[in-house]
């Protein structure tokens, strides 16, 4: 008989009744130290003192009105994202699929309105993740996440990751988007040099297409930077965001220029919950935190700190590590096992880790984890890969 739960995840046995910043804790007190930090979201850890009086105090004025009205708590998120981004404005979602679903429209909107509607071409690339909706699937073009749910929406084009001229040869006067992640997540934590970044922008400009950058999971402080294109020292034309910038409560947000969302009006796009009153206060508090060059500068610190210690880590399991890679506290260590078996290893030790493609297990700690806790999760690593050694 199925589940009364629809059984698409493959969920660990293990349930969480509280935590307390980078600690899991489940009902009979078991703390797990949270490297997963539920896949990259809670970005300032569990029940974090400033995002709980956030929540809570605008709990208790109004939840919910409905995108008919004037949210003022949305217009302030909107205010601090535009000051402290490429973007001219923002439309918000609740969740990262719904963001990757209007910055596809978005582009097809645009083309629409500057006459060229023929130009439907989005180019994406292997090992790309933005999201399970209908669009999204088709700009991602993994097997797994399309089988059976065809046929796909047309007007995607999947490209190798960094072939060059693959990318040359894709790029036509129909091109109307590249839509890329600067690291990717779901993909094992594969950041795009910055020269490639520097080079698609440029691709871009000459073809007149737009930018869209996905940093769903890599923006908002995750890699060191408040959105990890600035590292190439570019700005894309639209950007999703999701994951981190509601601290666990989910939102998501979709960041334009004015030029690439002409011909977005009343009535072009929508959402009945998005942007509203909750998830807004809880993201302007999240922004106030992390849009900071102090708390920043903190972030590197720590993920130096981290990437030392792994190194050290991997020295020490040559046969189930193989190297790290990733940008700030958006790390993966490449396995030479199952990742699914290093983060089984890991539930023993208590740790939480998070799988990816390409071997990855994913380190994905909050941001303000502290460096006790960062030498805490090496030596629960450590004692890990030495019982899978074992
Ligand atoms: C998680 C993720 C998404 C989808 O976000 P959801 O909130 O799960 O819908 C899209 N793009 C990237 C890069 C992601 O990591």
């Amino acid at each position: 008989m199925i589940p009364h739960v629809l059984p698409t995840y493959n969920r660990a046995p293990l349930a969480f009744e509280r935590g307390e910043g980078a600690w899991a804790i489940t009902a009979d007190g078991t703390r797990y130290l949270d490297l997963g930090a539920g896949i990259a979201v809670n970005l300032l850890g569990h029940a974090h003192p400033d995002l709980v009086a956030a929540l809570t105090e605008q709990a208790g004025r109004i939840w919910h009105v409905s995108n008919l009205y004037q949210i003022p708590e949305q217009e302030r998120l909107a205010d601090l994202l535009v000051e402290a981004t490429f973007a001219d404005t923002v439309f918000f979602t609740n969740s990262g699929t719904e963001a990757a679903e209007l910055a596809i429209k978005m582009v097809r909107k645009h083309w629409d309105h500057a006459g060229d509607p023929d130009r439907i071409e989005i180019l994406t690339f292997e090992g790309a993740f933005h999201g399970r909706s209908t669009g999204a699937i088709a700009a991602a073009g993994s097997e797994k996440m399309v089988k059976g749910f065809g046929p796909l929406m047309p007007g995607f084009r999947t490209l190798p990751w960094g072939d060059h001229a693959a990318l040359d040869a894709a790029v036509s006067d129909r091109t109307a988007a590249i839509l890329v992640e600067p690291v990717q997540g779901e993909g094992g934590i594969r950041p795009l040099p910055d020269a490639c970044l520097k080079g698609l922008r440029e691709i871009c400009d000459r073809a007149g297409a737009l930018l869209v950058l996905d940093e769903v999971q890599c923006g908002m402080g995750r890699t060191g930077r408040l959105f990890a294109h600035e590292y190439a020292g570019i700005a894309p034309d639209i950007m999703m965001v999701a994951k981190g910038i509601g601290g666990g409560f989910p939102l998501g947000a979709v960041l334009a220029t004015e030029a690439a969302a002409a011909g977005m009006v009343a009535g072009s796009h929508g959402s009945t919950y998005g942007g509203n009153p909750l998830a807004c206060a809880v993201g302007a508090r999240v922004m106030q935190i992390v849009a900071d060059d102090a708390f920043l500068a903190e972030v590197n610190r720590k993920a130096a700190l981290f990437r030392q210690k792994l190194e050290g880590l991997i020295a020490a399991h040559p046969a189930v590590f193989e190297g790290v890679r990733g940008q700030g506290l958006m790390l993966g260590l490449k396995c030479r096992v199952a990742p699914t078996d290093m983060v089984r290893a890991g539930y023993d030790q208590q740790i939480l880790t998070v799988p990816a493609a390409d071997n990855m297990l994913r380190l994905l700690p909050p941001l303000n984890i502290d460096d006790a806790e960062i030498a805490e999760a090496v030596a629960r690593l450590d004692r890990a890969a030495a019982s899978l050694a074992a």
